[in-house]
């Protein structure tokens, strides 16, 4: 496992907080996918992690402690790892989804997160907690 990961989860057990074989089998199929809880599921069942209910709080536990994230795209749930994620934290991310494939692209562009802030905390009365941003796209066109 990764080492920001491992510090993470060490913290956690500081706190108290049980880190099971099944969590670290969640987080190890979690690393670098977008996956659903079908896909999930699928992935802990070949380790040998059958238990859904298991799977169901392990899931909100790390969603709590901001270890993963969850993605709505095209109605789908997608979690994935917001710690040691170069891409992005849980409070902000802009994923890109090609239109033709479904696939989930990443990018990470500071100026974007900052403009947006600065809009929101100069024309309105509001301040921001978090930017998640969910951009369909499309291949452009060669020649
Ligand atoms: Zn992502």
């Amino acid at each position: 496992m990764k080492k920001n990961l491992e510090n993470y989860l060490s913290q956690l057990r500081e706190k108290g907080y049980r880190i099971t074989k099944s969590r670290i089998a969640l987080l190890e199929v979690l690393s670098d996918e977008h996956l659903t809880f079908k896909q999930i599921q699928m992935r802990l069942a070949e380790k040998g992690f059958t238990n859904v209910a298991s799977i169901y709080n392990n899931i909100d536990f790390f969603l709590q402690e901001k270890v993963i994230v969850v993605l709505f795209i095209n109605q789908v749930r997608y979690y994935e790892l917001a710690i040691d994620n170069k891409m992005h934290t849980a409070d902000n991310h802009i994923h890109l989804v090609d239109q033709a494939n479904n696939q989930i692209v990443e990018i990470n562009n500071k100026r974007i997160y900052d403009s947006i802030s600065r809009y929101i905390e100069n024309d309105t009365e509001y301040e921001v907690s978090y930017i998640r941003l969910t951009v369909g796209v499309s291949k452009k066109e060669t020649e």
